[in-house]
């Protein structure tokens, strides 16, 4: 099935992650560059996390996000968008699981399920991180992965990754924060 958006706008899940000069930071001005992508507006987006690296294991901890946007642009319009974010952070693309200033990923664009070249969504291994999943449930509890199912489900099966809330306060914890930032 081709990438194609179904109608005029979209409503996408895009993965946010760093660990490289000042990761917190780093995640937090991505979501505003998110915000002010073209016709497109941030609908909310999880609380930090902080997650130990995987696959690479010398390298500092990852602060991982996940946003909700509704956007006019096509699939590969926002991944193409995401990727000129990360390039425009100076993001190189060392080796698999290198340490990254920014990593944008396009994990959800409506229901669509398609594999294109440089394009697969959902995105391939989203079902299988932590890091992804929690963000994601915590602004999108009952979100459910095309072809895979619930996500919680799949959150259950990666019992054993270790993945924090940056802030425990409940006042974060366990609310979505969200944001009418318009782009
Ligand atoms: P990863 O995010 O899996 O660690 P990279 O960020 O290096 O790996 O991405 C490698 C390539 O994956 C990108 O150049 C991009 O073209 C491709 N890709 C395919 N589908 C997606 C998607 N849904 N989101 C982000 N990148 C994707
Ligand atoms: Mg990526």
């Amino acid at each position: 099935m081709e990438c194609l958006a179904k109608g005029p706008t979209g409503l996408a899940f895009i993965s946010l992650g760093s660990n490289l000069d000042d990761p917190e930071a780093q995640v937090e001005q991505a979501l505003l560059e998110i915000a002010a992508l073209p016709a497109t507006r941030l609908l909310a987006r999880s609380s930090l996390y902080r997650t130990a690296p995987v696959g690479y294991l010398d390298q500092p901890d990852f602060i991982n996000a996940v946003a909700q946007v509704e956007t006019g642009l096509t699939p590969h319009e926002l991944l193409d968008a995401l990727l000129q974010l990360e390039l425009r952070r100076g993001r190189l693309r060392a080796f698999r699981n290198a340490p990254r200033i920014l990593d944008l990923d396009v994990l959800l664009y409506d229901d669509l399920a398609c594999h294109e070249h440089g394009l697969t969504v959902p995105h391939p291994r989203m079902h299988e991180r932590a890091f992804v999943l929690l963000p994601l449930l915590e602004i999108a509890p009952q979100c459910m992965i095309p072809g895979l199912g619930a996500a919680a489900q799949h959150l259950v099966e990666c019992a054993g990754q270790v993945v924090t809330p940056t802030c425990t306060t409940e006042s974060h914890w366990g609310q979505p924060r969200r944001s009418n930032a318009a782009g």
